[in-house]
């Protein structure tokens, strides 16, 4: 069956970080949902390839993910090549997702800055007849981008209030990247991920947002083209207003 949205990350832990709330409350209004991430992990500082892979499912099955795959790019390579973009447009074509997820080009990490473009790239390509995979073409309706590392001025925000205590468990499913009491190392080796504020973070950032639209939690998103909207009156109407407490 075909998926209705799938989030690609670079690497398993962005996508629940990004967009998690979002997936969790698609997959409640009944929507199919998949997460792809590009790499293994091979490159993590803490935990290994194996103990990422398992930690990838648990998370997967928190969101209440159809499908969830791990491609074989290698971690901290992630690069816009030709190879790289035929993978990409085989997952496209064998899901048909209405709407893709994708990191937003900006950011810290050059996987994520790569894995953006990428996945772009290979959105518009998976159309062409004539790019041969063995599947028909299929191109997503709207590539929709999440926060990573940097942030941007939204397009729109998703209230995940209902959400979010699920997408902080699927966050947590990454225990071995986590800070836990009494680990005399934590985040001494230089991952923000293990520091002990992170998860606060997340959270803050999830008020933050949750704030400019009237909601205890948000996730921003940006697309790159103008949004159509056929009925103004409609789509600012009454559930669109709220009232600052
Ligand atoms: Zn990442």
């Amino acid at each position: 069956m075909d998926l209705d949205a799938l989030a690609f990350g670079a690497h398993a832990d962005d996508v629940e970080l990004g967009c998690g709330g979002t997936l969790v409350k698609l997959s409640g209004l009944g929507h199919r949902t998949g997460v792809v991430v590009l790499t293994q992990g091979e490159m993590a500082t803490r935990g290994s390839a194996e103990i990422r892979a398992r930690e990838f499912t648990n998370a997967a099955t928190i969101l209440g993910s159809t499908v969830h795959q791990m491609l074989d790019i290698p971690d901290g390579r992630v690069e816009v090549t030709w190879e790289n973009k035929l993978k990409i447009i085989s997952v496209l074509r064998a899901h048909k997702p209405k709407i893709v997820f994708a990191p937003y080009w900006v950011d810290r990490h050059p996987d994520h800055e790569e894995a953006s473009h990428l996945v772009r790239q290979a959105a518009y390509l998976s159309g062409l007849r004539k790019i041969e995979t063995g599947e028909p073409p299929f191109r997503p309706s709207k590539i929709i981008y999440y926060q990573t590392r940097f942030e941007f001025t939204p397009t729109f925000i998703v209230d995940v209030s209902e959400a979010h205590e699920r997408k902080m468990n699927a966050v947590r499913a990454y225990e071995s990247q986590f800070h836990r009491p009494g680990q005399a190392e934590a985040g001494s080796d230089g991952t923000l991920i293990g520091r002990p504020e992170f998860l606060d973070t997340i959270e803050t950032r999830a008020r933050h947002y949750g704030a400019q639209i009237g909601a205890k939690f948000g996730e921003p998103f940006l697309v790159r083209e103008a949004i159509r909207v056929e009925d103004p009156v409609g789509f600012f109407g009454p559930e669109y207003l709220w009232t600052i407490p």
